[in-house]
C-alpha cells in the first residue's frame, strides 16, 4: 500500500521499471510501444493476480494422484477504455487466456468537460466476477471514475483498475469516489499540465499505441 493514497499499488518491480522507461521515452516509435505496453501490462497483470483465491482440485499425473489448485471464481474480466485500454489486453490475455472482456467507450463533452457514455458491453456481472479497468494513463480520473460508476451500475462488485501511468489527483479522485476499487500502477508521476497530460508521463498513449500522430 502506499504512503499517501491507501488504494494505490505501485508494482515497482525491476522489470516494469525498466520497460516504463523506455515506453517514456519520445525516442520510442509505434511498435516498440506496443510490445513495451503489452510486456508491461502482462507483468503487471502478474503481480496484481498474486492473491486470486484458489481451491484444491485433483490431478491425475502419468504416475499418480495428487492434489493441485486451480483459481477460485467466475473468469476474470478484463474492460478497457476506449481507446488506449485497448493496449493493455493482448498482454493480459497472455497470463489469463480465458478471461472475458469488455468495452467502455466514452469522450468528454467539450462544453461541460464531463465524461459522454458512448459504448459499454461487459460479461455478465456477479459477485463472483473480478473486474479488470484497464487505461494506461490516470490523469484527472474523470473517465476511469465514470467507467468505474458505469461497472458498479451493472453489479460489478470486485473491480481494480490497472494504468501504466497515474497523476496524484487522478489517484486521489478515484479514493473519493470509488475508494473499494483498487489502483495498480507502473508509476506515479508529479502532476499534469495545463492540457490536463501527465508530467513527466509518455505523452498521448492512444496516439503512441495507434501511430495517429
Ligand atoms: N491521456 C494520455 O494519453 N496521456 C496523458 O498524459 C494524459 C491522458
Amino acid at each position: 500500500m502506499h504512503r499517501r493514497f491507501p488504494n494505490l499499488t505501485v508494482l515497482d518491480h525491476p522489470l516494469i521499471q525498466h520497460k516504463l522507461s523506455i515506453l517514456r521515452s519520445r525516442l520510442t516509435k509505434t511498435k516498440k510501444f506496443r510490445e513495451l505496453v503489452d510486456e508491461i501490462s502482462m507483468l503487471m497483470a502478474y503481480e496484481v493476480t498474486k492473491d486470486l483465491p484458489t481451491e484444491p482440485v485433483e490431478v491425475v499425473t502419468p504416475l499418480e494422484s495428487t492434489t493441485g489448485v486451480h483459481i477460485k471464481g467466475k473468469k476474470l474480466a478484463l474492460v478497457p477504455i476506449l481507446r488506449a485500454g485497448l493496449g493493455m489486453v493482448d498482454g493480459i490475455l497472455k497470463l489469463i487466456p480465458s478471461a472475458r472482456i469488455g468495452h467502455i467507450g466514452l469522450y468528454r463533452d467539450h462544453e461541460t468537460l464531463e465524461p459522454v457514455s458512448y459504448y459499454l458491453k461487459i460479461p455478465p456481472t456477479d459477485h463472483e466476477r473480478d473486474f479488470f479497468l484497464l487505461d494506461p494513463m490516470l490523469a484527472t480520473g474523470g473517465s476511469a471514475s465514470a467507467a468505474a460508476a458505469q461497472l458498479k451500475r451493472q453489479g460489478a462488485a470486485y473491480i481494480s483498475l490497472l494504468s501504466l501511468v497515474a497523476a496524484p489527483p487522478g489517484v486521489q479522485r478515484m479514493l473519493d469516489d470509488h475508494p473499494d476499487v483498487r489502483v495498480f500502477v507502473a508509476g506515479l508521476d508529479r502532476g499534469l499540465n495545463d492540457s490536463g497530460y501527465i508530467l513527466p508521463g509518455l505523452g498521448d498513449a492512444g496516439d503512441r499505441l495507434f501511430g495517429t500522430k
